[in-house]
């Protein structure tokens, strides 16, 4: 066993519903194969176990494994391109990139590219959008096992109005996906996920058998886009008979408990209404819809129907891997609304970027914060000496104030290691 000590912050109770943040200067962690044992202040836990290893991670802050509720691992490549809306960025960087994994190689390389891109920002859990292609999301998902990443993907699915070479039909997506779910799903941290693309690419036969699939393939996740843009909406409802956007989905069995819907920008009170009572979530992404220009996220008015929400990085319409840029562009946009913008606090942040994800995709009992009975999954931030992070660490009034610190200051070059399940994987410098 090991204790590893630091300064340890969770949000073990959600903030939004009266949960404070749990800060311990000291603490210490009790991991046994990667299950945290116990929890308590450090010369405590120490004397009840002087005979255990101690890792001391000293300076900086230890946090939960950030969770990525929406991110294309084919967009790797394709992050940067500035200056678009929705469409026009989808047609000129996302597809011509998105097409290229029909390549084995190609894909291969993505795939390291991708994994590495989350563990490097400490990302330890992520609801991953896959590719168009059964043999690329088969290489994500060898990459995502060979690291330990907990991912739930697959294939993502088409028939219209993207390029021809990303189209499938009803029944090859359904073999396709269920072939992979067969391959992948419930191995290791790994879970199936059914995607269509969004309503715009896809036509009704082919929802429906997403639906089929979502069944046949017990415990399997369900995720896709939804009201991003507003030019997107008006195409959506005219190739549908005028139908809201999440009934699109809806009317095919598509939303449960089990389904991550990206962007829900511009929402009606019906939706939202449905979402809740589905039990579905949304992952809000934050620097996407900034440099998309989508819009403003309406967190209060999620909060106030009752839907689940949490972070996206969205990438590569998101301008990186890193959650603490999205909790902290989140911040900005609810400070934009005003009057209708939800009061968040460094605890929000932390909460929507860990346990939050955690819960929405069916993890909380895993991972999300760091009290016994938790698989270790951690962030260790250790900031540079004598960069602007860690003069304003060393100089913060108390934890929610440092951790404020940590989002607006804090990039992947401050993480010195992240570890899945007890595994350091991605480590800055030997831990001492
Ligand atoms: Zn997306």
């Amino acid at each position: 066993m090991t204790i590893y000590r630091g300064t340890v912050l969770d949000t073990p109770v959600d903030p939004f519903t009266g949960g404070t943040l749990r800060a311990d200067a000291d603490a210490g962690l009790l991991v046994r194969d990667g299950t945290i044992e116990a929890r308590g202040g450090f010369a405590e836990l120490r004397a009840r176990h002087p005979g255990e290893e101690v890792v001391y991670l000293r300076g900086g802050l230890v946090l939960p494994g950030f969770v990525d509720t929406h991110v294309h691992f084919p967009q790797v490549r394709a992050i940067g391109g500035l200056g678009m809306p929705l469409l026009d960025w989808l047609s000129r960087c996302a597809l011509p990139e998105e097409a290229r994994l029909a390549d084995g190689g190609y894909a291969r390389a993505v795939a390291a590219e991708f994994v590495s891109g989350l563990v490097q920002a400490g990302t330890t859990t992520a609801l991953v959008f896959g590719a168009h292609f059964a043999s690329a999301v088969d290489a994500l998902f060898a990459e995502a096992a060979r690291t330990g990443l907990r991912i739930t993907s697959g294939l993502v699915v088409s028939d219209r109005l993207l390029r021809d070479e990303l189209h499938t039909t009803p029944q090859r997506a359904y073999d396709e996906g269920l072939a992979l779910a067969r391959r992948w799903h419930g191995v290791g941290a790994s879970r199936y996920a059914v995607i269509p693309r969004f309503s715009l690419s896809c036509g009704d036969p082919l929802l429906q058998s997403c639906g089929s699939l979502l069944t046949d393939v017990e415990g399997a996740w369900f995720t896709s886009h939804v009201n991003e843009n507003v030019r997107e909406i008006a195409a959506v409802a005219e190739l549908f008979d005028g139908r809201r956007y999440l009934d699109t989905y809806d009317r095919h069995g598509l939303i449960g408990r089990r389904s991550v819907l990206a962007h829900n920008v511009h929402p009606s009170d019906d939706e939202l209404a449905c979402l809740a009572s589905r039990g579905a979530s949304v992952a809000h992404c934050p620097t996407s819809n900034a440099a998309l220009g989508s819009g403003l996220f309406p967190l209060a008015r999620h909060l106030a129907h009752g839907v689940r929400v949490a972070l996206g990085s969205d990438v590569g319409a998101g301008t990186g891997f890193c959650l603490l840029k999205e909790g902290l562009q989140a911040y900005f946009v609810q400070q934009l609304l005003g009057d209708d913008g939800a009061r968040l606090t460094s605890t929000h942040l932390l909460h929507l970027a860990t346990a939050a994800g955690a819960d929405v995709l069916g993890l909380r009992d895993r991972t999300g914060d760091l009290g016994a009975g938790r698989r270790f999954d951690a962030v260790w931030l250790r900031p540079s000496a004598g960069t602007a992070l860690d003069v304003a660490l060393r100089h913060a009034a108390d934890p929610e104030d440092a951790l404020a610190k940590a989002f607006v200051l804090g990039s992947p070059a401050d993480i010195d290691t992240v570890w899945v399940d007890g595994r350091p994987c991605r480590s800055r410098n030997p831990v001492a």
